[in-house]
């Protein structure tokens, strides 16, 4: 397909909503994305005409619908360079994929006096985890800290690394500051020194192509809902070698090899790691979503939605009193923002009442807030749906909210 952004906004039937009897200005993708006609009917399809538990049928329809769901772990092992299926686990999401690498690596690998480095941009999710690890094991999670620009020194990433360090736990893009981090070269550091990499992939996976294998992580998380797919629904990446070390994370059907009262074997991978009856609809319309993102082809995508975050940054910089909270060099789709005598929250009411709908507050991330001092940012984040038009848009709604804040 090629880039035509009408035929593109076309295929995403919100995209036609009115807000307070205005066109909807969508800016708010990095909290959740919109779906295209394709992964709204593809849920129908599954309820219609193939829905039945996977795995362990011998009937028709379960046979269908467990192709189907081992056809999509092909697709987002292919999506993510994965080298094979037995590395993709599909779980709820990204805060899910963080809590079982967190507990598991937690149990096999983490000792009393153990270190964890987490970067001072993490999204909550991708924090609390290990200082619950933390807390159960007698370790330390160490901050690696961002500069004001809100960028992260590999140097500094040197320096935090002692004997004891075990894993980096770092995203890939910033939620909040837009941020893209070298996570090639962090994965190089960590390995040098014998520490496994666990990248935060929710932010990237619409905006990147995805290489896990060129990325060298030892573990790669995303959400399929920023990313066109149905919520409920991520995906894990682990290495062969690390996951076979790794005990389950929870107990039930499907995890299961055998089961006696005295006792009980695993399952292989991925198996091992999803417990129950795994949302099947979800993991078939998730494929439906990548392959939807291929069909337009990632970079594609990457170059338009480029144009547009350097669009915005530039008008809506433009206006007097509008400070960038995040200014990285190597930026991804997000723009955060503070007005000056304006709290964020109050910004983003006044926008809402002209139909844009941006995110205001902490973003999941209040140490990125602590380490500006301010309460919170504006956050407008794109998708390749969006229009110079729209942001021209959001700009004069803006200049509205200032004059009324001054
Ligand atoms: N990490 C990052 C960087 C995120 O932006 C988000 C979602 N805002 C998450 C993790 C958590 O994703 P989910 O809520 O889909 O589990």
């Amino acid at each position: 397909m090629a880039f035509n952004i009408e035929k593109i906004r076309a295929q995403f039937p919100i995209l036609t909503e009115q807000v307070y009897g205005k066109p909807l200005v969508y800016l708010d993708n990095a909290a959740t994305t919109q779906k295209p006609q394709v992964v709204i009917d593809k849920i129908a399809e599954v309820y219609c005409h193939y829905n039945a538990n996977v795995h362990r049928g011998v009937h028709h329809l379960s046979n269908v619908a467990t192709t189907a769901m081992e056809d999509a772990r092909k697709v987002v092992a292919n999506f993510i360079g994965a080298p094979s299926v037995e590395n993709i686990i599909f779980t709820r999401g990204a805060t899910e994929s963080l809590n079982l690498v967190a507990y598991t690596v937690g149990e096999r690998f983490i000792t009393e006096n153990d270190e964890i480095i987490v970067s001072e941009m993490e999204h909550h999710s991708n924090l609390v985890p290990w200082q619950i690890v933390a807390q159960r094991k007698g370790a330390k999670v160490v901050k690696w800290a961002f500069n004001d620009a809100g960028e992260l020194d590999l140097n500094q990433l040197e320096k935090l690394i002692t004997p004891h360090t075990k894993i980096v736990a770092v995203t890939h893009v910033s939620n909040t500051l837009g941020t893209v981090n070298p996570v090639e070269q962090i994965a190089q550091i960590a390995h040098r020194n014998n520490v496994m990499v666990l990248i935060d992939g929710s932010q990237s996976i619409p905006h990147i192509k995805i290489d896990v294998q060129k990325m060298d992580c030892d573990f790669f998380v995303f959400s399929g809902h920023k990313i066109y797919g149905p919520t409920g629904i991520g995906a894990l990446y682990g290495k062969t070698q690390l996951l076979e070390q790794l005990p389950p994370y929870q107990g039930g059907g499907e995890m299961i090899e055998s089961v006696s009262f005295d006792k009980t074997t695993y399952n292989v991978l991925p198996y091992k790691f999803e417990a129950g009856t795994p949302n099947y609809v979800g993991i078939i319309v998730l494929a439906e979503a990548l392959q939807f993102v291929q069909s337009i082809g990632i970079e594609q995508i990457a170059t338009y939605e480029q144009e547009l975050l350097n669009y915005a940054t530039q008008r809506i910089l433009s206006i007097d009193s509008v400070k960038p909270i995040g200014t990285a060099a190597n930026k991804a789709s997000v723009l955060s923002f503070v007005v000056n005598g304006a709290h964020p929250y109050d910004v983003g009411m006044i926008l809402d009442k002209m139909g844009i709908a941006v995110r205001t507050g902490t973003h999941c991330t209040e140490p990125v807030m602590q380490h500006y001092g301010i309460p919170g940012t504006v956050r407008a984040s794109f998708a390749f749906y969006n229009t110079k038009q729209e942001i021209d848009m959001l700009h004069d709604a803006l200049v509205r909210a200032v004059k009324m804040f001054s």
